[in-house]
């Protein structure tokens, strides 16, 4: 996964230091969430598939996100916002992955979290941890670590034109840190999977490396 050399990434030993006390699985009730696909929640599964993407991100993007950003990372089934289905069904919306500065006001679970003020928030909803195969998982997670890493929240209520600019921004900044192959499997598992999936970034013609220190 990605191509940086090593010795510029951030390594496991800083993955698995963050798991801890940033990631939150299952909340919060595992019994009460909508979905027959629990196991994928929990902690471990969770962890297993994190790992390789925070370890191979640059060091200094990862350190960015950890101490600047303060990020936490929520695995959660709950619908963000409200959405009438049924059980097994999954929606675009309601169902999708976002970053966050805090709570979002739309999504209840985040509320309860009690995070630290300040700090930042990946939700990795049932998209991601249910329908997503590995490189497009990867993808989803490194293109909400960019929204981060840039300050885009999600309730910023920008028009279309420049979530656009956000997007095709963001999409090409994990091409630059040598995600380019992931963040392409998961633009194609969105399309694949969900046809019209909203604003989606596009992928420049070229990435130029932005070097070892992003
Ligand atoms: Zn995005």
């Amino acid at each position: 996964m990605g191509h940086l050399p090593e010795g510029t990434k951030a390594g496991v030993r800083a993955a698995e230091a963050f798991f801890p006390k940033r990631l939150v699985c299952n909340f919060p009730d595992p019994e009460a969430l909508a979905t027959a696909r629990r196991q994928l929640y929990r902690r471990p599964a969770v962890r297993r598939r994190l790992l390789p993407v925070l370890a191979n991100l640059p060091v200094g993007f990862f350190d960015r996100l950890v101490f600047d950003r303060e990020l936490h990372i929520l695995a959660s089934a709950s619908a963000s916002g409200p959405w009438v289905g049924t059980p097994g069904e999954i929606d675009v919306g309601a169902h999708d992955s976002y970053a966050s500065c805090g709570p979002y006001l739309q999504d209840a679970d985040t509320f309860a979290l009690n995070l630290p003020l300040g700090s930042w928030l990946i939700r990795l909803g049932r998209i991601a941890i249910e329908l997503a195969p590995p490189q497009a998982f990867a993808g989803i997670v490194i293109h909400e670590c960019c929204h981060v890493d840039r300050g885009h929240k999600i309730d910023a209520g920008t028009g279309a034109a420049s979530t656009q600019r956000r997007e095709d921004d963001v999409v090409g900044l994990a091409c630059q840190l040598g995600f380019r192959e992931e963040t392409a499997a998961y633009l194609d598992f969105y399309r694949e999977t969900f046809g019209d999936a909203g604003i989606m970034g596009r992928l420049p013609a070229d990435c130029a490396s932005a070097g070892p220190d992003s």
